[in-house]
């Protein structure tokens, strides 16, 4: 079994509790009792990462999720946490050491941001941010523990030159960790072009139903191995309804993704017609900056674009927004609707020289039908007086 489609369905799927069931059952539990004084003396061996002791250590169904996203991320191991957040919180924390340095990507998810400069440098720990690969050799000192970036960036959407990434942090034997949501292991490789700590907001694609929040880690053992023991010690721990709920979701991730793509590539070439849209930042249309590097280093495109308006007044563009029918208006993405959220509150944003000229949006392309999809933006666009 090598391809992620068999992998998608059959992997995750042989939990002893599950008798005749083509699913694993949902095992909620804090307490886990032993037969034996040698089985609990045994659980405590640290045999496998995932043996059942503690219900913070996990339950039969964080395993099966856990074992699934290993196999389908071409990787040995994997962690979940509660959410996207707490799952980036703990690799940059597990780096964070007084004295050492960070670097992280100068676009990364805004939240990541603010924990970075309002928490982590409290700690006496350096902060540095870089935007290239190029400015990365300046930068590392004896001191780098972690090399964090994310792509494509959230909101502006750029790519980077991840190989060149991986090969600077190869040299300095600085770990290299990405949090690669919009990808999915479905587009992206992670593993496969040189990164060696993979972050998953599950919450997004991987659950794919916006009705839980999870996050997910994967890499070998050994490029876990900090970060699973910060998990550990500060009690870092995926609920078993949302690992069975993600593990649901996980079986219909590629048929998803598909649509996705189809979705989100008619209504970013629509748009790119529409006079009152200035720019569409999307990686997958050939215009995009960063289209050769995202064919490179991607199989396909998911749904989260951004536009950019043409300037226009306030009033214009709340009618603009409220006037969409199909596209809800709500943060996050990676659900089956199609969802719209305007670049405010400007603390979202980690990047202060994102274009403001115009009003930017992000939309989350959804399953929907794309001709309604388009329909719907035109006769909201209709209602937006652009100013001359
Ligand atoms: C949504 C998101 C997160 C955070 O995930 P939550 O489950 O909402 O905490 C992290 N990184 C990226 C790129 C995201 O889009």
């Amino acid at each position: 079994m090598t391809h992620i489609n068999s992998k998608l369905v059959h992997q995750g799927r042989s939990s002893a509790e599950q008798a005749l069931a083509v699913n694993p059952p949902l095992l909620r539990a804090s307490t886990t009792v032993f037969p034996s004084l040698a089985a609990f003396k045994s659980s405590y061996r640290g045999v496998t990462f995932e043996t059942p002791r503690y219900g913070r250590s996990g339950t039969s169904t964080a395993f099966e999720l856990q074992t699934a996203m290993a196999s389908i991320c071409n990787t040995q191991s994997c962690i979940a946490t509660s959410c996207g957040l707490s799952a980036c919180a703990a690799v940059l924390s597990a780096y964070a050491k007084p004295g050492a340095q960070l670097l992280i990507q100068k676009e990364v998810y805004g939240p990541c941001k603010a924990l970075a400069d309002n928490e982590l440098t409290q700690q006496q720990v350096d902060i540095d941010y870089f935007d290239s690969p190029q400015q990365l050799p300046d930068l590392i000192t004896p001191k780098t523990s972690l090399i964090f970036l994310e792509v494509p960036t959230s909101l502006s959407m750029k790519m980077l030159d991840i190989r060149a990434m991986a090969e600077i942090a190869r040299q300095h034997k600085i770990p290299l960790a990405c949090d690669a949501t919009w990808g999915t292991p479905y587009f992206f490789d992670a593993h496969g072009l040189g990164i060696n700590i993979s972050i998953h907001a599950a919450t997004k694609y991987i659950n794919g139903h916006s009705d839980t929040l999870l996050g997910l880690i994967t890499g070998s053992y050994q490029d876990l191995e900090q970060t699973r023991r910060w998990c550990e010690r500060y009690g870092s721990h995926a609920a078993p309804d949302a690992c069975w709920l993600t593990l649901r979701g996980l079986r219909t991730l590629s048929v998803r993704m598909e649509r996705h793509q189809e979705n989100a590539l008619h209504v970013a070439r629509y748009l790119q017609t529409q006079p009152q849209v200035k720019n569409v930042l999307f990686p997958a249309l050939p215009s995009d900056p960063g289209h050769s590097l995202w064919q490179q280093q991607f199989s396909g495109a998911a749904g989260p674009f951004s536009i950019e308006l043409q300037p226009c007044d306030e009033a214009s563009f709340e009618k603009f927004i409220d006037s969409l029918k199909l596209f809800s208006l709500g943060t996050s993405w990676g659900g089956f609707e199609s969802l719209v959220m305007p670049a405010i509150p400007h603390h979202l944003r980690s990047e202060k020289t994102l274009p403001d000229e115009g009003r930017m949006l992000r939309l989350h392309i959804g399953l929907e039908d794309k001709g309604d999809l388009c329909a719907d933006l035109q006769q909201a666009l209709s209602r937006l007086k652009t100013c001359d």
